[in-house]
């Protein structure tokens, strides 16, 4: 149980921070959460969300870029704690061009297999 900031009551996302909708949790801070993807595409399907309601990556700012940098900064250890040690993809996705469905910022991280070369 979480607090967001700027909650949307209909985002998806906001409420498996706050645990009402629930979740695989993989890892939680202050700024950020990380769960298992309910559709994995790869062995390892993590998503990692800022604790702070934002639509995309299309949102971030010079107000607001720490959390991205944060998000950053956290999943090597996410990708170190799931024995990621041949690699892995980071994805965001951001608007209908790219198959965004979740409107709140999220990092997938994708690993356990050699995955496609082919990226679009
Ligand atoms: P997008 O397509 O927006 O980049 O990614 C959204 C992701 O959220 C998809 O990979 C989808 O499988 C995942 N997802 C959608 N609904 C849920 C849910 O209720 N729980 C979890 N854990 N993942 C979800
Ligand atoms: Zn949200």
């Amino acid at each position: 149980m979480s607090d967001v900031k700027n909650y949307d009551p209909d985002c998806l996302f906001c409420n498996i921070i706050r645990g009402d909708i629930p979740s695989t949790k993989v890892y939680e801070d202050d700024a950020c959460f990380a769960f298992r993807d309910i559709a994995p595409q790869a062995p390892t399907h993590i998503l990692v969300i800022p604790k702070t309601h934002i639509a995309s990556a299309d949102e971030l700012n010079a107000d607001n870029a720490a959390l991205a940098a944060h998000i950053l900064a956290v999943i090597p250890q996410i990708a170190a704690a799931e024995g990621l040690t041949g690699g892995y993809r980071i994805v965001s996705n951001v608007g209908g061009d790219a198959g965004q469905t979740v409107r709140h910022l999220h990092f997938h991280i994708l690993g356990g297999k050699r995955l496609e070369d082919q990226m679009a």
